[in-house]
C-alpha cells in the first residue's frame, strides 16, 4: 500500500535506511512479520528515491526486502 504523505508521498519504493534494504509497497506484506513500513517511517528510517526506480534505490546501496521482493542477496 502505498504511503500518500511524508516522506514517500505516494512513490512506489521505500528504503529503510536502518537495513539498507528498499521495499515495493505495491507488493508489500503487511503482515505483523511482513515489511513494517508504518514502523520505518515511525523511526524516520523511510527514504524516498528520485526517481521511483529500484535501479535508483540499488545504485544507492538498497538491497532488496525478501518479503516483498524476489532477489535479494541476504
Ligand atoms: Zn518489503
Amino acid at each position: 500500500m502505498r504511503r500518500h504523505y511524508a516522506p514517500l508521498y505516494g512513490r512506489r519504493f521505500c528504503g529503510n535506511s536502518n537495513k539498507m534494504e528498499v521495499h515495493d509497497l505495491d507488493n508489500e506484506d503487511e503482515r505483523a512479520s511482513g515489511c513494517q513500513i508504518d514502523e520505518i517511517i515511525a523511526h524516520n528510517h523511510a527514504v524516498a528515491f528520485d526517481p521511483d526506480t529500484l535501479q535508483k534505490a540499488h545504485a544507492e546501496g538498497y538491497d532488496n526486502c525478501a518479503k516483498c521482493m524476489e532477489g535479494s542477496t541476504r
